[in-house]
């Protein structure tokens, strides 16, 4: 069977690195998909829940981790990426401007980047720096998928009004939406569907 047709391939995910400077980052070459997104949405349940990993991105509440990109190996030239989480509360301001640089050079010096998978938390909704993700994609026509996370805490109704809410709103041609629990499992098959797609292209 072709890998990016085998649900199960992201399983074979393996850490690389965790980079805090350019020059520690893999070759750019292959495909890559980048998870970005607020701090605590879900992003690490996320990664690990559609990897089958219990442990592969670790939830970390701490500042330090703002500063260091993650990438994950599924093959030898596909990889997932974990960026840092943004919005923590007590980050000092020379630690937000080190994450928006760093985060920027990735963004527009990667040529492996191939979409950016974006936990949002469907209670709160998407975050200003959400919003410069979403501008940032339109215009440079790179896809971004969002995972409206955590959607175990509302009824079915309520997430599924809050996605369609969200889907008028946004309505831009590089932007996809889903549910999603890590919690419940809802979602993660779409989500790693999703994820082949786009390490496919
Ligand atoms: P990150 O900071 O974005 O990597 O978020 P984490 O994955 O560490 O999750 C942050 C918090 O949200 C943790 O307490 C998780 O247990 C919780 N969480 C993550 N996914 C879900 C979910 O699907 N449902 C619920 N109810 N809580 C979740």
């Amino acid at each position: 069977m072709e890998k990016l047709s085998d649900p199960q391939f992201l399983r074979g995910a393996q850490f690389v690195c965790s980079a805090h400077v350019e020059r520690e980052w893999p070759q750019d070459q292959g495909s890559e998909v980048a998870f970005a997104g607020r701090s605590n949405v879900g992003k690490s349940s996320a990664i690990n829940a559609i990897t089958g990993h219990t442990r592969l991105a670790r939830t970390s509440k701490t500042p330090g981790r703002t500063q260091q990109i993650v990438f994950f190996e599924v093959d030898s030239v596909r990889r997932l990426v974990d960026l840092p989480g943004y919005g923590y509360a007590k980050v000092p301001a020379h630690v937000q401007r080190h994450w928006e640089k760093l985060v920027q050079r990735y963004l527009e010096g990667r040529t492996s980047l191939r979409g950016l998978i974006l936990p949002i938390d469907i209670r709160r909704g998407p975050g200003d720096l959400d919003l410069v993700l979403f501008k940032w994609c339109e215009l440079n026509k790179l896809p971004i998928h969002v995972l409206f996370t955590k959607c175990d805490k509302l009824s079915r109704g309520a997430a599924s009004t809050a996605l369609i809410q969200f889907n008028r709103e946004i309505d831009s041609e590089c932007v996809t939406t889903q549910l999603f629990s890590a919690h419940r499992k809802v979602g993660v098959e779409a989500a790693i569907n999703k994820v082949l797609d786009l390490l496919r292209n």
